[in-house]
């Protein structure tokens, strides 16, 4: 079965096709700039050149329409006809206490999903405008949502709750939730096959280290803990995002500066992070790097401050599992940048990790990086959230 992945933004659209049996992608690509001017769609057929088309997409229904269109156009086309779509897979960034797995799309989860959208205010009225989209284009064809918040689910009390007045929790549901699920899920399930071992039988931290970047304990097959929290702001330091910080920074700034918490709070998850710490050099870290390199103190300071906040939560959870046998690197910087590997290891030393330098050079591959009887195995394990969403989708469709 053929299975169309959509993850949805405010103004953009990605897609992946994937053939759920040999699990490879047909085409994947991306609308930019839904409802702005200059809209584009991009595809890519796979093993084909990137084709980009620069077209009128009003809304995301056009923006389906479109994707539809260059699946099964002539030439650059996968298929045949929309008939060989068999179902659609959803990311959906926030899904409450209501969603502790994935489920088939009704008008009953869409109304769930929608008392969801206070908690996400950026991201789920825009999954919704996805879902919403691709049933007015494939009206018979069969959804499934997949939560970024759901895996996190199994999380204890006492790792979700906020030292806070009781009763936000009770009326606000303000505790920590989580995000990257999927990734912390398929690169956990990932790693223990990987080493032949049972999930079920291991303690694994998982660094999902990419623009947005979060660790998770996953004990016993289950997230006992993640960085992020009612938010993706919480947490490690990221691309542009602060991470933890004093809360009492808020007004502190926000009255010396004359602006508001809102505004304060939006400088927090664009400004800040490591574009910040480097003086608004770069959010990335091939840029970073480089500026290090050439003896920029300030990336290289960042670069530092980034990777010691990541050791500190490797640190936390391997307190939180009471020991750790596989600390996984996953995503942009994690699956690529070795020289955080190499600096996040260099504190970790007291827990037996050993990061070989030969292998550690290898880039976006699987790869254990620590000696054969090292007491915590170390690994790069790229992450694959399009394929666990077609995974999830095949899954709860049978
Ligand atoms: P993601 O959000 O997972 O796409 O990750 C984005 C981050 O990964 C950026 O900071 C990139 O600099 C970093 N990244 C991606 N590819 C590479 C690479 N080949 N080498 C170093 N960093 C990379």
């Amino acid at each position: 079965m053929n299975i169309l992945v959509i993850n949805c933004g405010s103004s953009s659209l990605k897609y992946q096709l994937i053939d759920s049996e040999s699990e490879k992608v047909l085409a994947k690509g991306l609308c930019e700039r839904i409802g702005i001017d200059g809209s584009a769609i991009t595809h890519q057929p796979a093993g084909g050149e990137k084709v980009t088309v620069e077209t009128d997409m009003p809304d995301h229904t056009v923006a389906v329409k479109l994707v539809i269109e260059k699946l099964t156009d002539k030439e650059v086309g996968v298929i045949g006809s929309l008939d060989e779509i068999g179902a659609v897979g959803h990311r959906i960034v926030h899904g409450g206490e209501k969603f502790a797995s994935s489920v088939v799309i009704t008008d009953e989860v869409l109304k769930q999903v929608e008392d969801c959208n206070d908690l996400a205010p950026l991201h789920n009225p825009a999954n919704l405008v996805g879902i919403n989209s691709c049933k007015a284009v494939m009206p018979h064809v069969p959804m499934v949502g997949v939560f970024d918040t759901a895996f996190h689910q199994t999380m204890p009390k006492k790792a979700y709750m906020y030292g806070l007045p009781y009763e936000y929790y009770e009326k606000y549901k303000v505790r920590r939730y989580g995000f990257h699920g999927t990734s912390h899920d398929f690169v956990s399930k990932r790693a223990a096959e990987i080493l032949g071992k049972d999930r079920k039988d291991l303690k694994i931290i998982v660094c999902h280290l990419g623009n947005g970047a979060s660790v998770s304990a996953v004990k016993n097959g289950e997230s006992v803990d993640t960085s992020m929290g009612l938010t993706p702001l919480e947490g490690l330091i990221m691309g542009t995002r602060s991470g933890d910080m004093d809360p009492a920074i808020i007004t502190f700034v926000a009255e010396k500066e004359h602006i508001t918490a809102e505004e304060f709070i939006n400088i927090c998850n664009k400004k800040s992070g490591v574009l910040g710490l480097s003086d608004g050099l770069s959010s990335d870290f091939r840029d970073l790097g480089q500026a290090a390199d050439e003896g920029n103190v300030k990336a290289k300071e960042a670069l530092e401050t980034y990777c010691y906040r990541v050791a500190k939560y490797i640190g936390a959870y391997t307190a939180a599992m009471n020991g750790v046998d596989v600390i996984a690197f996953t995503a942009g910087i994690g699956e690529n940048n070795a020289q955080v590997r190499e600096m996040v290891g260099q504190y970790l030393g007291f827990l037996g990790v050993n990061i070989d330098p030969e292998k550690n050079k290898i880039r976006g591959e699987e790869v254990i990086l620590s000696g054969e009887g090292d007491k915590v195995t170390v690994m790069v394990v790229p992450t694959n959230e399009e394929l666990a969403i077609a995974r999830e989708t095949v899954r709860l469709l049978k």
